[in-house]
């Protein structure tokens, strides 16, 4: 980014002009507190020499982990060692297809594509040059990035685990190591915001053809009211702001706006004022994730086949059985992670999308910050499906011991998916649209 260049901010559509920070500083939006973008300690060239350094490892770390077996399951005489890909095969194998699924792309295919394209970015940024599609590699990375869910496939294998050691003789392996680096090391990642690197991109490889129209917005004065004016929006993907010749966009319904693909001229991302629909679709999937929170907790998720028969098990039942067996703390984890973060996200988004709708101004930062919050807890949903995949996959002792997933997983995978899908197509920026003041940007 240049001096003077346009950005928007993601969490409310306030337009800001980018400019250089002082040490230590962040800059931050005046109206709804979002970091805009931070200072950073190093150079250009030592950071994407860390960036490769970290991804290169995540990248290595991450093969060992799906390789090696996790943990192996000891019991007369008998043993059963699963790698995450093996148990994903198993509920595939039992007809748990959606289950199967989930686990594939929140535990393997995300994560994996997530740090090989960073990698991939990386490389090219260290030697000065944008990879052949830089745009969409990119864009794939924001993509992946919010369904990657190692570190709550990490917290399930430990709750896995320490679940089985009741049962069994629990034998650690390579891949449950890997898998506790490969968290710490994502964790690292993280920190490598594609948008950041839209920026460092355009300051490290300048595209010559495209500067021009990548800097249409500069010669615009700063706009003074926070509505942007009908020409100017801003990037969803990577922030910048586009200059739309005036009146383009300005005399189309918003069904033919989503109609037309208007791109950003840096990303090549499709450009909207507001996605497309946003209510009306956050509405629809609720709707649905309500209905099949209902089987998701009347069925049962597991059956245990033993000696004495089978038994179902629902959610809340498991989150009884280990109150009353003395392990509190897995059945305060389950209950939160399964119970308590599917509903209050359910709760919150049914605010967040009600008050949007009736142009409501109240609070317009407390709803921000709980739309923050409804983003970044919603994936820990996720725990229980892991927890059943792994469980199944490793209890296989024929008639001493089985355990299958039931029909109330695939309705709770389900609800998780179509919750995260909801909070994903709620624009937040419809909280701020109905309120009219201007603030500064902040530098903290
Ligand atoms: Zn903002
Ligand atoms: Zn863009």
């Amino acid at each position: 980014m240049k001096p003077g260049e346009l950005i928007g901010c993601h969490d409310c559509g306030c337009l800001y002009q980018w400019q250089p920070l002082a040490v230590r500083e962040r800059a931050r939006c005046g109206r709804c507190q979002l970091e805009l973008y931070r200072w950073h300690a190093s150079g250009p060239t030592k950071r994407t020499d860390t960036m490769v350094a970290l991804t290169l490892s995540a990248v290595l770390v991450f093969i060992v982990a799906q390789c090696f077996p996790i943990v192996t399951l000891q019991m007369a005489g008998m043993s059963s060692g699963v790698t995450l890909p093996q148990a994903v095969a198993v509920l595939w194998g039992e007809g748990m297809g959606v289950i199967a699924t989930l686990v594939l792309l929140c535990g393997i295919v995300f994560p994996g594509l997530e740090l090989s394209a960073l990698l991939y970015v990386a490389l090219g940024l260290r030697r000065r040059v944008r990879v052949p599609g830089f745009n969409l590699v990119l864009r794939t990375v924001q993509g992946a990035r919010h369904w990657a869910m190692t570190e709550v496939l990490m917290i399930g294998i430990l709750v896995t685990v320490i679940k089985m050691t009741s049962l069994a003789r629990v034998v650690p392996h390579p891949g449950l190591f890997a898998f506790g680096v490969l968290t710490i090391l994502c964790a690292l990642v993280m920190r490598y915001e594609p948008r950041a690197l839209w920026a460092l991109a355009d300051r490290q490889v300048p595209q010559p053809d495209e500067v021009g129209q990548a800097g249409h917005a500069h010669h615009h004065e700063p706009r003074h009211d926070h509505q942007p004016p009908a020409e100017l929006i801003a990037c969803d993907t990577c922030g910048l702001v586009n200059r739309l010749e005036p009146g383009a966009h300005q005399a189309l319904t918003p069904k033919e706006e989503a109609r037309t693909n208007t791109h950003c001229c840096r990303c090549k991302a499709s450009l909207h004022r507001r996605i497309p629909h946003s209510i009306g679709w956050t509405w629809a999937m609720l709707a649905a994730a309500a209905l099949l929170y209902i089987p998701a907790n009347m069925l049962p998720v597991m059956y245990t086949q033993s000696v004495g028969g089978t038994e179902g098990d629902t959610i809340m039942s498991g989150v009884r059985l280990f109150w009353n067996t003395g392990s509190k703390g897995l059945a305060i984890i389950i209950f939160i992670a399964s119970i308590a973060v599917p509903v209050s996200k359910l709760l919150a988004l049914v605010w967040l999308n009600g008050t949007a709708q009736l142009r409501s101004r109240a609070a317009p930062l407390a709803r921000t910050r709980a739309y923050r919050v409804v983003e970044f807890i919603g994936r820990w949903s996720m725990l229980d499906i892991f927890v059943v995949t792994l469980t199944v996959a490793l209890v296989r002792f024929d008639v001493l011991a089985a355990i299958t997933a039931g029909p109330g997983a695939i309705a709770f995978g389900c609800v998780v998916i179509l919750t995260m899908v909801a909070s994903a197509q709620f624009d937040p920026r419809l909280i701020w649209d109905p309120i009219d003041s201007y603030g500064e940007p902040q530098h903290a």
